[in-house]
């Protein structure tokens, strides 16, 4: 019996929600054309600067996906142990002002960012069922196994 999308996310969401505690959930896009190797390259580049901001290991998960037209890949992340990171610092940018040191959503340097926080209400199902359109194409988990540091809540 053929599985529908919505059972493969939601089963995939549940999995990832007991996986570890997240802290974010991020979606980060390209401005120029990557493959799925650089897609995910460039995301892990990403996560280990980020790790080195946190001074702490962090852990994640990471998938490339396709955009509805034209196959434009962009990055899905759950994060870990970035708790005491700011999401977003509130200020809209100019476009193709990136890579700042002032939030996560502004250090991404490849294109446009996301950085909600994650709600352990909602569950990684929400998540991935609200923001992953068609499916990944490729992921990986990072830093695993996960341990959780205390990490300060700052708003
Ligand atoms: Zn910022």
């Amino acid at each position: 019996m053929p599985t529908s999308k919505k059972e493969l996310k939601d089963a995939m969401g549940e999995w990832l929600g007991l996986l570890a505690p997240w802290d974010v959930f991020s979606t980060y896009t390209f401005s120029r054309l990557v493959n799925t190797g650089g897609a995910m390259f460039w995301g892990r580049r990403h996560l280990s600067w980020l790790e080195k901001v946190a001074q702490q290991p962090i852990y994640a998960f990471l998938g490339v996906e396709r955009g509805e037209a034209g196959g434009l890949l962009h990055l899905h992340a759950l994060l870990g142990n970035v708790g005491h990171l700011k999401p977003f610092c509130g200020v809209r940018l100019p476009s193709r002002e990136w890579a700042r040191g002032c939030c996560m959503v502004h250090a991404w340097p490849c294109g446009h960012a996301r950085v909600l926080p994650y709600d352990p209400e909602l569950g990684a199902r929400y998540y991935v069922s609200n923001y992953v359109a068609k499916g990944l194409a490729e992921w990986d988990l990072i830093g695993f196994p996960a341990a959780p540091q205390f990490s300060f809540s700052v708003s």
